[in-house]
């Protein structure tokens, strides 16, 4: 992972000399087209180290590069008769914490769980949207704190975690202590939310 104040560049190796990359610049939305995307993308990203520049060069042509705003979709009824949205559909998020692809997999375990022993279509739905919303919601959270440190100026936002960090780690030990319910209950994670006061931009875990 590559990073400076606004901008985020990850190298993913996929196995068979083939390289992932994703790359995230915190700005006003704009449109890019795809003419003339491989030389904008190296210019905004010049200022980033060899491995990315060895990563840039290596690429050839501008359709290589997927180029789009991060969708949110909060999470409302994900159902209506016989009609059910799983995955982004029914609750993208900024991809900060890599979990939008997990939570569409668990939404379709849990889907089917819910199918197999429910003993109406409408029952066995409501029961999967009431399971599924405390969990997407906690990755939406998460996630909007992971993009909303990211947003902060480098300064702030080391103080930040250092200031914030120990607390969470804390928190969550405490909660998970003294709960007794299953793994991805919301009480068994830590979540920050991003304050401000006059003193400048803080973080703090929420409880
Ligand atoms: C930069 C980035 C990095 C990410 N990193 C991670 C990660 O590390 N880990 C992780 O778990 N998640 C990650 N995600 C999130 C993950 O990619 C998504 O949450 C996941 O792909 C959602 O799956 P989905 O099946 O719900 O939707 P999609 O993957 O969007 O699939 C929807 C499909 O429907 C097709 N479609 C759309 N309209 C129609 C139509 N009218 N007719 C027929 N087909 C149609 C689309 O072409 C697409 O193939 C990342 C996302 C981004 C943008």
């Amino acid at each position: 992972m590559h990073v400076d104040d606004v901008r985020i560049v990850g190298l993913v190796t996929m196995g068979d000399g083939h390289t992932y990359s994703f790359a995230i610049s915190i700005e006003p939305q704009f449109h890019d087209p795809v003419e003339g995307r491989l030389e904008r993308l190296r210019a905004r990203f010049a200022g980033f180290g060899p491995r990315v520049q060895e990563y840039f060069a290596a690429l050839e042509r501008d359709d290589q590069i997927i180029c789009s705003a991060m969708e949110w979709v909060p999470v409302g009824k994900v159902y209506s008769g016989r009609v059910v949205l799983v995955g982004d559909a029914a609750h993208a998020s900024s991809p900060m914490l890599g979990q939008g692809g997990c939570m569409a997999m668990e939404d379709a375990c849990v889907l089917a769980e819910e199918l197999r022993s429910g003993a109406t279509l409408e029952g066995a739905l409501a029961s999967f949207a009431k399971r599924r919303k405390p969990r997407v919601e906690w990755v939406q959270q998460e996630s909007l704190a992971v993009t909303q440190f990211q947003a902060l100026p480098i300064g702030s936002r080391t103080i930040a975690l250092r200031e914030s960090g120990d607390r969470a780690t804390r928190d969550q030990q405490w909660r998970h202590a003294r709960c007794s319910c299953s793994a991805g209950c919301p009480n068994h994670q830590s979540s920050f939310n991003i304050t401000s006061d006059r003193t400048g931009t803080r973080a703090v875990p929420s409880l």
